[in-house]
């Protein structure tokens, strides 16, 4: 389904001429994360399994090669075979919105690691107060894209924060390159209460899309407003299996000037019912949600802002936590920039593949019989047998 030698074949890096071809140190970097190896070193012991011939076309780069070369990979190259992938994945159907009819763009933020010893041109800096008194501690963190779609959770760009910006600035970078690099992807943008910002909206309002944010206190006068407004008005309730929704939905706010058009302000106040294991008690918590958004009623019910606004979750939940845990994409293969933009944008990229592989391409009775941890433990079989049957 996914053939992608020539986009694959295409990226280049910034040597004058090697030996190694930036593809092979791109595939074994790509083999390294479906095996989820999560270590160079560990990549490198495995240079006497015969598969690396047949995979690569040759024998694996040494560790140090694979680092060296990955701090001058062409970006560009990379998110173009991202692209590939994205295409193949829409043209085999494989996209489709949920049952609300719109595809989100979640962007979030993510620390990448975090260090008081080694640091590079491109590290951010923070002063921690320790019990040694101040510190300052380097640190490296992207913003991410990923798309919320009805099947998969398709991670698809990223862009690290420079430092002396914010991440809302970094964010509107990485939105000007996926806007014009997936025009009509997606129909809103959306983030957590940091993105409660004019600038993320009025970005929406310019490009075609609508913004949706959590709603915090940051942006004080606007969420009084709703509360007062919301007071006088009765909820709508909805029950599903184990939650009761109360919610409040009003368009037309002007209480935020800055943002270009007057927004809707969606609350939903959710109380779970929960039987807690140790006694059989049933607990009743309650969280209360606030979104600012541009998108109309007329397009989005209450019910339907209120599920685009949760699937937020999925970015922590089955990207970061997943890339972190299982592909190991915060480990520092290479303290320095490009290096890690790019590792992380391959791992990224695997995840898609992978999560796209399963879901899509193993017959539903396998993919209940086995998780996706298993049949990445297989390749690595596939990939470590060799060597133990001729030891090197
Ligand atoms: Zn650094």
């Amino acid at each position: 389904m996914l053939k992608w030698d020539a986009p694959l074949e295409a990226i280049r890096d910034g040597r004058a001429q090697g030996r190694i071809p930036t593809s092979a140190i791109v595939r074994a970097v790509m083999a390294m994360c479906f095996c989820r190896l999560g270590s160079l070193n560990a990549l490198g012991h495995t240079a006497g399994s015969s598969l690396w011939r047949r995979w690569l076309g040759r024998g694996l780069p040494s560790p140090d090669t694979i680092g060296r070369v990955s701090g001058m990979v062409d970006v560009d190259g990379v998110r173009a075979l991202g692209r590939h992938i994205y295409e193949r994945l829409k043209r085999g159907k494989a996209l489709s919105p949920p049952a609300h009819g719109l595809i989100a763009a979640i962007v979030d933020g993510h620390e990448l690691h975090a260090t008081y010893k080694r640091h590079c041109p491109g590290c951010l800096e923070r002063t921690i107060r320790t019990s040694n008194g101040e510190r300052i501690q380097y640190y490296h963190r992207v913003v991410a894209l990923s798309l919320a779609t009805r099947d998969l959770r398709l991670m698809l760009d990223a862009e690290p924060i420079l430092p002396g910006e914010d991440e809302v600035a970094a964010a509107l970078r990485l939105l000007d390159r996926v806007v014009r690099d997936y025009p009509r992807a997606f129909d809103l943008v959306q983030g957590d209460a940091l993105y409660a910002d004019p600038r993320f909206f009025n970005w929406a309002i310019d490009h075609g899309k609508h913004a949706l944010a959590v709603l915090k206190n940051d942006r004080r006068d606007l969420l009084q407003d709703a509360g007062r407004l919301f007071e006088d008005i009765a909820p709508s309730l909805t029950q599903d299996r184990t939650v009761r929704h109360e919610c409040w939905d009003l368009e037309g706010f002007t209480t935020w000037p800055q943002v270009k058009t007057p927004v809707r302000v969606v609350r939903s106040r959710e109380t779970r019912s929960i039987r807690r294991q140790l006694d059989g008690q049933v607990e009743e918590p309650v969280s209360d949600w606030f979104w600012v958004t541009t998108l109309p009623q007329a397009q989005a019910s209450t019910g339907a802002a209120v599920q685009i606004g949760h699937d937020r979750w999925g970015i922590e939940n089955q990207g970061f936590n997943e890339l972190a845990n299982q592909y190991h994409a915060d480990h520092v293969y290479r303290h320095q920039s490009t290096a890690m933009l790019v590792f992380w944008l391959l791992t990224q990229l695997c995840l898609n593949v992978f999560t796209a592989f399963f879901r899509r391409n193993l017959k539903p009775a396998a993919r209940v019989a086995v998780s996706m941890l298993h049949v990445a433990r297989l390749l690595l079989a596939e990939l470590y047998l060799p060597l133990v049957r001729a030891p090197t």
